[in-house]
């Protein structure tokens, strides 16, 4: 309580003023008593000198009229209004105002009578227990006919009581106690009114202050007075202005910066040199394969769960070098590309980590690199073999019209599938460039299916294959691009027909499993070892039964790439020597297009 502003000015003026009104109560009574004395004991010894004076007749005969002393002492006290004492020059009281002589004992010794012996005048104070109070006493000489050499008769002392002195000074005392009491009692309620003054500006501008430091950045103060204080209230209101504009232009850059990090592909990571993570991107926890949404506070190792990334990390702790590197994941069978910069280099104290998945364009790369053997692969054979054709030809066949037409029958039809492989493949690429997009439109599943079946049925019917379609009536319209759907359709029949021995058996079906519909081909075929099942919708591949078989590889791949470019999903399910299914799926649309329908039938 006593530390604030208002007792700060309360209490020490009080005690300034109460301790000067003591002082000068103290100094005054004093000096004033000294003065009061001086002036006394002049004054007395002044009426001594003439009581002396009138004495010395009395005293030169004390034996003719012994009772005219005591008259005289007795009317020079009512006169003087004090107590009037002679004594002689062996110190017998002869006359006193007061007492009668022969009851007084010897005064020979009493300071202000042996003094005036010695000197002619003595003056003393003392305590007179038959008055209770001081006493000032003046003792004056009195010497034969009152001459200063004259023969020394006896001495007259007069006494008067210093309460009155006493009195005097006891009332100043009070005056100056009272008057300082007074002045105390003004000064603090001055000193309240000065201080609320003071202080409820002050208090109010900590208020806010205290509400800017709680986050409230808005909070302002009105200056009420044209003082220091409206100075400082003013100055404040500035600083928070000042303080609200940077904190929104580092929200607002904070906002960007952290839109820039949450946005982009590169994963970031911010770590401290103990390799506590201070900063992390979500793409840097989906690069990671994170299962948390923040890393914040746990360790590099904790977060990489990788020995190559948190070596690397080392390494540029160590060296304060940046390090760059490639790491293949264990975990995750992710390709990453890393940068660990030591950040403020060189006495660096944290540490940015860019990561980079190339996950993707290395598996074009891979699928690039397999493309062009495959492609080189499968042109080789039929270029092979129609080189040999060619040379035998003009080493003398073409002279034998018969044989000749025999091999121009065999360059047609290694041309036709040449150009059948080329075909797909152009397709294929046009698929998956996306330079062939997908017109989605709803469509009948079952005018699809019917129509793929009209289109193979004399390659079914030429090895009495029978093809039955298990489709609901009420099957809803799907989303698709008819012309390939229906050639996804026709890549599963035809496959169907071709893996399936005669008087085989082959159904397609058609289900809704909603959102989706689900379409599946099965044959009574030869079908498809298992560990090759996922193999058979990579380009080219053909499963060995089907190495002699004239097919080029790409009908699935194609199928496989049709159907995800619809949003489904393409699989198969075999049992060797039993038969295949293949299944896809494809979202379910609303009512069919008349149109988009004939345009399908034509
Ligand atoms: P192709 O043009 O050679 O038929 P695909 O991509 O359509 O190429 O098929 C790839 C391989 O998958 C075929 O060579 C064959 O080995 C196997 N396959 C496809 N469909 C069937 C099926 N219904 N029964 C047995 N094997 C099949």
């Amino acid at each position: 309580m006593f530390s604030s502003i208002r007792w700060r000015m309360i209490v020490p003026y009080t005690i300034i003023i109460l301790g000067t009104a003591l002082g000068l109560t103290l100094y005054l009574s004093g000096t004033v008593r000294q003065a009061r004395r001086a002036d006394l004991e002049a004054h007395l010894l002044d009426q001594a000198h003439l009581m002396a004076y009138s004495a010395v007749l009395c005293l030169e005969d004390l034996s003719a009229d012994s009772t005219a002393l005591a008259t005289h002492v007795k009317r020079w006290a009512t006169l003087s209004d004090s107590r009037v004492t002679v004594i002689g020059m062996d110190g017998v009281v002869l006359g006193d105002s007061e007492v009668n002589p022969e009851d007084m004992e010897n005064h020979l010794y009493r300071p202000e009578i042996s003094q005036a012996i010695r000197t002619g005048t003595g003056t003393a104070i003392r305590f007179s227990r038959t008055l209770g109070s001081d006493l000032m006493y003046a003792a004056v000489l009195v010497r034969r006919d009152g001459l200063p050499d004259g023969e020394p008769l006896g001495v007259v002392r007069i006494a008067v009581p210093m309460h009155e002195i006493e009195l005097a000074v006891g009332r100043l005392s009070r005056t100056i106690m009272i008057s300082g009491l007074l002045l105390a009692l003004i000064s603090i309620a001055l000193a309240t009114y000065i201080s609320a003054r003071t202080v409820n500006p002050i208090r109010q501008l900590t208020d806010v202050v205290e509400r800017v430091a709680g986050g409230d950045l808005h909070a302002r103060l009105l200056p009420t007075t044209r003082d220091e204080m409206a100075r400082l209230t003013h100055a404040f209101n500035h600083m928070a202005d000042q303080l609200n504009d940077k904190v929104a232009r580092l929200a607002q850059e904070q906002t960007f910066l952290s839109g820039v990090l949450n946005t982009m592909a590169d994963g970031v990571i911010i770590t401290d040199s103990d390799g506590k993570i201070l900063l992390s991107n979500p793409a840097a926890l989906r690069i990671l394969a994170f299962p948390g949404t923040t890393a914040y506070d746990l360790t590099f190792a904790q977060v990489t769960r990788e020995h190559q990334l948190v070596e690397l990390w080392e390494l540029c702790r160590q060296t304060g070098v940046e390090q760059t590197g490639a790491v293949e994941t264990s975990l995750r069978n992710t390709f990453v590309q890393v940068v660990v910069t030591p950040l403020n280099a060189p006495a660096s104290t944290r540490f940015l980590v860019m990561l980079q998945d190339l996950t993707h364009i290395r598996q074009l790369e891979t699928i690039r690199r397999d493309f062009i053997s495959n492609v080189s692969h499968e042109l080789r054979t039929p270029l092979a073999s129609l080189s040999l054709v060619v040379e035998t030809l003009k080493d003398g066949a073409i002279d034998d019209p018969e044989a000749a037409r025999r091999f121009l029958g065999y360059i047609e039809s290694e041309l036709s599938a040449l150009t059948q492989m080329v075909e797909e493949l152009l397709e294929l690429s046009r698929i998956e460039s996306g330079r062939a997009p997908l017109k989605l439109k709803s469509a009948s599943i079952t005018k699809l299916i019917k129509k793929s079946i009209k289109r193979l049925a004399p390659q079914a019917e030429h090895k009495q294959i029978t093809i039955e379609t298990v489709i609901p009536d009420d099957a809803p319209p799907v989303l698709a691009d008819s012309r390939r759907i229906q050639q996804v359709l026709m890549n599963l029949l035809h496959n169907a027909i071709k893996f399936t021995p005669d008087g085989g058996h082959v159904t397609i079906r058609a289900a809704v499993a909603a959102p989706e519909m689900l379409i599946s081909v099965s044959d009574t075929g030869i079908g498809i070892p298992a560990d090759e099942l996922t193999r058979i919708f990579e380009r080219f591949y053909k499963t060995d039964h089907a190495r002699a078989d004239e097919g080029t590889g790409l009908g699935l791949a194609i199928a496989k790439h049709i159907v995800q470019g619809h949003g489904g999903r393409i699989w198969a399910e075999s049992i060797e020597g039993k038969g295949s299914t293949f299944y896809f799926t494809l979202l379910l649309g609303s009512e069919p297009h008349e149109q988009e329908a004939q345009e399908t039938d034509e």
